[in-house]
């Protein structure tokens, strides 16, 4: 028997210590977070004040008000059983960090105290040295500080033994560099709370204070057993399975998404919910996804930065809840070949202080006029910067999707439905008499076709698609921090609003009528955008020949997506918008180029040890099986004791000899993979990147043919590695 084989039988028992959920949600919703409310309790009226008012208008509180909060900071955590606190950030790897630090301090010697001090709240220093900074900050001068980001609340995590309280945080250089992926994030939502702010003056909004970027990020993963896991070391060393002939099922008979799901999958999922309430984390919606054992949770959308952080703890949840269900979570975006990958729709708008959606389309023609400014802006950010947007979701993970006609192409472009288009159309071509009479809102001046509210056409195959009141962004990794992608768009419509504003202003008070004159800018970008609008669908071979016709950039490669970074009108733009400075920009573009390096050499030699001392010798013991067989017979026959059948005997011969071929491909293949690892080392980072798109992958993927027709062939029992027909379907 294989070990795969012993494996097996454990399966089928799973023993869940039953859970005692609290019954009621508003219970407990965000009790083990410090969010305003807890706060209020916990200080004076006037700090509290402070606080707001810095949350509201920058004004920074004093560091006797950062101490009055540290200490009810304090005094919270440790009534709720926390003794070590630790600032939580979000470094440039994507992932989190964190370094804990214990409460006590001693005030005699061996007498302790619990202090945490307003100092220690607003600002840390981790050992920086070994968080990637892309050249800005030298090795020898480490230093990296991490300062409290007050807008997103503090929180505690609970283990089993022990509580810790996590402030989140930025962390910047000495120079105040941003180091991680917070701060741009938090750099961007200003520039578009400036330029939407300015936008909306022009529509008469004076009252309005502040405009922000509100997000919902649905998160697709797979599950699969704990066992199975531990038993594959390319799903332990890359989250991916580098081999593994497919399954005759997979998820052609679309039997999955939205089935009834498994007693084993709902219980990890009312476990997540449940840890994610007590954090504050709004998980709304949870089901089965397309491919087998791929499952979704979406939360309610909340302010983009809350929103970022929410979503790399939901991931962090996902990944310590599953292990105690035996179950493994897998948020890497292509763990099996030949079903659909993972991917997190980055669902984004914008909202006012007021509480308005300012992509919703309004009650009146103004509200609407107001609304289609808006439209067009995002449609022009679009247009002008489709390379950024893809270059925020480059990375080696994701490059298995992208293109791949699963998740949106590599081209970016923009769905509206059918209604948004045929206003546009009439932008375009002029109010046609074609269109109803009802359907037109004559403003006097200007013709302003009527809107229905519901406008939820859909179209799963767009990138950037207009859902009724949102985009949804839907080329995001899987894996991924989501706040790139997030700083991206937010300065790409900062620059757009900024844009449509100005167009206006110079028309505002020269005496011409205001709202023909906002719907002659509308239709002028309307017209201007065009080519970045597309309704069809995305992954038909035709749409890559317009989108070429079109000149959209189509970029397959992570290392040639990632040098928008590079080029000289993004860096002014982001320079511009105060959201990276060309430093900044450059260091995020040389640190993604080496993770892609390091992701594919860690994928190659997992894939070589893995055909090396597991696929190959289970050719070899299969080889030898049949060798042995083969002679046997052959000796039976010459002894005159059995009669064979000379093509029965041919044929005994060619399964041999397909079989030593076999693993002859298996290990020429894997040599040369060997040479072209060596000839790597000699290269540029970039240039290794390209070598590894071009040439490395190719070759792996041409290794994994050629074992995973082994797989097909030889015998069950001298295969150790689990199958996919396994690890998708058996629970
Ligand atoms: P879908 O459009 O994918 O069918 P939903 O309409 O339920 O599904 O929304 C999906 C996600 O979009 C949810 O996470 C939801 O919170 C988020 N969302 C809805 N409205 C907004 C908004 N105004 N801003 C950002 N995200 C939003
Ligand atoms: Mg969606």
């Amino acid at each position: 028997m294989s070990i795969r084989q012993k494996v097996l039988s454990k399966i089928k028992s799973v023993a869940l210590d039953k859970i005692d959920s609290p019954k009621k949600v508003s219970d407990y919703f965000g009790e083990n977070t410090f969010n305003l409310e807890t706060m209020r309790k916990h200080i004076s009226k006037t700090t509290f004040a402070a606080f707001k008012a810095w949350m509201s208008e920058g004004k920074t509180i004093s560091l006797s008000q950062a101490n009055e909060i540290a200490d009810a900071m304090k005094e919270w955590a440790i009534s709720k059983g926390a003794t070590y606190y630790t600032h939580w950030f979000q470094p440039m790897t994507g992932l989190t960090a964190e370094k804990h630090d214990s409460f006590i301090s001693f005030v005699e010697p061996g007498k302790v105290i619990e202090k945490f001090s307003g100092n220690k709240l607003i600002q840390g220093e981790p050992d920086a040295s070994s968080f990637p900074s892309g050249g800005i900050r030298a090795t020898f001068e480490a230093r990296g500080y991490t300062a409290w980001d007050p807008s997103s609340p503090a929180f505690i995590i609970e283990s089993l033994l022990g509580k810790t309280l996590c402030i989140p945080t930025i962390f910047i250089s000495y120079h105040g560099e941003a180091l991680d992926k917070k701060l741009p994030l938090l750099r961007s939502d200003e520039a578009l709370n400036k330029a939407a702010l300015g936008l909306l003056k022009l529509f008469g909004h004076q009252n309005v204070k502040k405009v922000f970027s509100t997000c919902g990020a649905e998160q697709e993963y797979f599950l699969i057993d704990k066992n199975y896991y531990n038993l594959r070391q390319d799903l332990v060393m890359t989250g991916r399975t580098l081999i593994g002939a497919s399954s005759p099922k997979g998820q052609q008979l679309e039997d999955q998404y939205f089935g009834t799901i498994k007693e084993r999958v709902i219980n990890f999922m009312f476990e997540v919910a449940q840890e994610a309430y007590k954090l504050g984390i709004p998980v709304m919606t949870r089901h089965n996804e397309v491919a087998p054992h791929q499952y979704e949770f979406a939360p309610i959308f909340e302010e983009s930065n809350i929103a970022c952080d929410h979503n790399q703890l939901l991931m962090e949840l996902m990944k310590k809840v599953a292990l105690r269900h035996n179950l493994v979570c897998l948020l890497h975006e292509k763990p099996f070949n030949g079903i659909n990958g993972s991917g997190k729709h980055l669902n984004w708008s914008l909202s006012d202080d007021q509480g308005n959606n300012l992509l919703n389309p309004g009650e009146t023609p103004e509200e609407n006029l107001q609304f289609l400014a808006i439209l067009v802006a995002v449609l022009r950010a679009v247009y002008l910067h489709a390379d950024l947007l893809r270059a925020s979701v480059a990375m080696a993970g994701n490059e298995h999707r992208l293109g791949a006609n699963e998740a949106p192409p590599a081209i970016i472009s923009v769905f509206l439905g059918e209604q948004l288009t045929q206003i546009l159309n009439m932008f375009e071509n002029g109010v046609k008499s074609k269109v109803a009479k009802q359907d037109i809102i004559d403003l006097g001046i200007g013709r302003l076709p009527r809107f229905n509210k519901d406008m939820t056409d859909r179209n799963r195959t767009s990138p950037f698609a207009f859902t009724g009141s949102k985009f949804e962004f839907r080329a995001v990794g899987s894996s991924q921090n989501i706040s790139t992608s997030i700083t991206i768009i937010n300065t790409i419509i900062a620059e757009n609003l900024e844009y449509v504003t100005n167009q206006i202003k110079t028309v505002k008070g020269t005496g011409k009528d205001f709202n023909s004159e906002v719907l002659k800018v509308i239709s002028n970008i309307v017209k201007e955008t065009k080519d970045i609008r597309f309704e069809g669908n995305n992954y038909a071979e035709e749409w890559i020949k317009e989108a070429k016709i079109r000149n959209l950039p189509n970029v397959a490669a992570t290392y040639e997506a990632l040098e928008a970074f590079t080029v000289g009108k993004n860096i002014a733009l982001f320079e511009k918008y105060k959201v990276f400075s060309k430093e900044e920009l450059i260091a995020r573009y040389h640190i993604w180029i080496h993770m892609y390096n390091l992701t594919l050499e860690i994928e190659a030699n997992t894939l070589k040890e893995m055909v090396n001392a597991s696929v190959v010798p289970a050719g070899y013991k299969y080889e030898k099986l049949l060798a042995g067989n083969l002679r046997e017979l052959v000796e039976l026959e010459k002894g005159a004791e059995l009669e064979v059948d000379p093509a029965a005997l041919e044929d005994k011969k060619a399964h041999l000899s397909d079989v030593v071929a076999k693993i002859y491909y298996v290990r020429r293949n894997t040599n040369e993979m060997d040479k072209l690892l060596e000839k790597a080392k000699e290269r540029s980072n970039e240039q290794r990147a390209e070598l590894y798109f071009k040439e490395l992958k190719p070759l792996m993927e041409h290794i994994r043919k050629h074992v995973d027709a082994l797989e097909c062939v030889v015998s069950d029992d001298t295969w150790d590695l689990p199958k996919y027909r396994e690890m998708l379907f058996i629970k």
